[in-house]
């Protein structure tokens, strides 16, 4: 059985226990790689190359870095249908997901950062008659990037470019669950020469991988993405040490649908921003708000469409859904449906297990799931599921919904339905989130500040923001 390997210093290696745990395929339910079971020493190892790595990788031109990030990314689109593949293979989603968002997009974080560097420019404010103030911006050094598996290669890249591209060398952990386009990156990044030790790829459980990142004294940042309990336990850790964090966390997001709302191309994105990636997208709007007016037109009509949705394998070009990651997580999920019928909750469409035939009859599908009738401060509306699920609760005015909306405890994105310029605009300053989409969803501009407020995070990804985070602000005054 294939064994993945640790990519440090620019070479292949095992982990130096020599252990390795099982990688599941959970379109089948069965292992078909094994996955380094790194710890402490093979971590000391990667930031150690970073750091040998550092002067020479931060002192070359922004140009030259900015090649060798589009070699990365010319190599990742040369082996494009193998990255798919595993992709799809390592996570359970459709083929097609994999080739429309996670590859491209993977793809655009490199390419994007490979040359938005080039237009990051630094401030200056003047003192008339007394001299000038230039800020620099300096990479911070070592940094660790640690992502979750619901988008694998797209996050874990989302994180890697810009840290890259601004001078820092990083030592990296994709999910232990969805290892293996990480892998792949590192074979494309030994095809393309590039330069040793400036990324260095480690996996392994967070417990011990992870924890060993976070807690080494070198690494100067960590960039996470996941749980907003595991962000919890690295901001314990990190913050007494002055690192920088920059934290994605969870989210429960609120889809608001007003009465005046375009209604057949709400609809459409709406099956689409519920069940997308079987709802592991932690911008899935899982809590629907529906207006009176139109509440019942809305639950017929989403529901007759949701009962026709097909979950099928990864490879069924057909499939609108496929497996979730993991028989834990799929338990995960089946249990927050029996709890909220146990709220009082009415399931409308959904709500089971699926056993496909062989040899997918192991795998971990779950049928799009739609509940009505509960409260908005019940646990089902107000805890993240991450799966296929979603609640449709009516309401009757603005202020009633945003009370509904903002219950939660997490803050990340908001879709807003409404052809009322005024309400939209209200709407969107209102919301708690980071991200507020109107009459539309998961439309991407990678220059925009990416991320949530109250324990869906800290800090914000994207263009500058990110450019920013991975830089350390120095200002110098000059006396005229
Ligand atoms: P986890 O928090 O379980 O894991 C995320 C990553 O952290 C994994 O690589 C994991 O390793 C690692 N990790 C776990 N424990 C530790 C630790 N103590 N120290 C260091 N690293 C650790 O999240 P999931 O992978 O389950 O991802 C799902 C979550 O991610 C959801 O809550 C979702 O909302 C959130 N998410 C947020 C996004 C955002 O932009 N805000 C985007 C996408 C997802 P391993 O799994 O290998 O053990």
């Amino acid at each position: 059985m294939e064994k993945i390997q640790n990519y440090i210093n620019g070479v292949f290696e095992a982990p130096q226990s020599g252990k390795y745990f099982d990688n599941i395929e959970p379109a089948k339910g069965e292992v078909y790689s094994q996955i380094p079971d790194s710890q402490v020493e093979d971590i000391e190892k990667a930031v150690s190359a970073a750091k040998n790595a550092f002067p020479i990788w931060s002192k070359m031109s922004i140009e030259e870095r900015g090649d060798w990030m589009t070699k990365v990314a010319d190599g990742i689109a040369n082996r494009m249908d193998e990255f798919i593949a595993a992709e799809s293979r390592d996570n359970g989603k459709p083929i097609k997901i994999a080739e429309h968002v996670d590859i491209p997009r993977a793809i655009s974080n490199f390419k994007f950062f490979a040359t938005g560097i080039q237009h990051f420019a630094s401030e200056s404010h003047n003192m008339v008659g007394v001299g000038i103030n230039y800020t620099l911006r300096k990479p911070l050094g070592v940094v660790g990037c640690i992502s979750p598996w619901n988008l694998p290669l797209y996050l874990f890249t989302w994180k890697i470019a810009p840290a890259l591209a601004a001078g820092n060398c990083v030592v990296a952990k994709p999910s232990e669950v969805t290892p293996y386009t990480a892998y792949l990156l590192c074979k494309v990044m030994d095809e393309v020469g590039f330069p040793k030790g400036v990324l260095n790829i480690v996996h392994g459980f967070g417990q011990s991988a992870g924890d060993a990142i976070v807690r080494h004294k070198e690494t100067k940042a960590i960039s996470f993405t996941g749980g907003t309990a595991t962000g919890k336990a690295i901001a314990t850790i990190a913050a007494p040490m002055f690192k920088k964090l920059s934290l994605e966390l969870g989210g429960k997001n609120p889809n608001i649908i007003f009465d005046d709302c375009d209604f057949d191309e709400m609809l459409k994105t709406t099956i689409r921003s519920s069940f997308a990636n079987q709802g592991q997208i932690c911008l899935c709007g899982s809590r629907i708000f529906v207006q009176k007016g139109i509440y019942d037109k809305f639950k017929n009509a989403f529901v007759e469409k949701i009962k026709q949705a097909k979950v099928s394998n990864p490879e069924d070009p057909k499939a609108q859904l496929g497996a979730v990651v993991s028989e834990g997580h799929m338990e995960k999920v089946l249990g927050y449906i029996d709890l909220a019928k146990e709220e009082g909750g009415t399931v409308l469409a959904g709500g089971n297990r699926v056993v496909l035939d062989a040899p997918y009859d192991k795998g971990y599908y779950i049928e799009p799931t739609i509940i009505e009738g509960l409260d908005y401060q019940c646990r089902t509306n107000q805890e993240e599921i991450f799966g296929p699920v979603v609640t449709i609760t009516p309401f009757e005015t603005e202020k009633e919904v945003l009370t509904m909306a903002n219950s939660t405890e997490y803050g990340l994105s908001a879709t807003l339905w409404t052809n009322n310029l005024k309400r939209a605009h209200r709407m969107a300053d209102e919301i708690d989130a980071g991200i507020v989409w109107v009459n539309s969803w998961l439309v991407r501009d990678l220059r925009t500040p990416f991320g949530g407020v109250k324990s869906s995070g800290v800090g914000r990804e994207g263009g500058w923001e990110a450019l920013k985070f991975f830089t350390e602000p120095k200002n110098v005054f000059i006396k005229s």
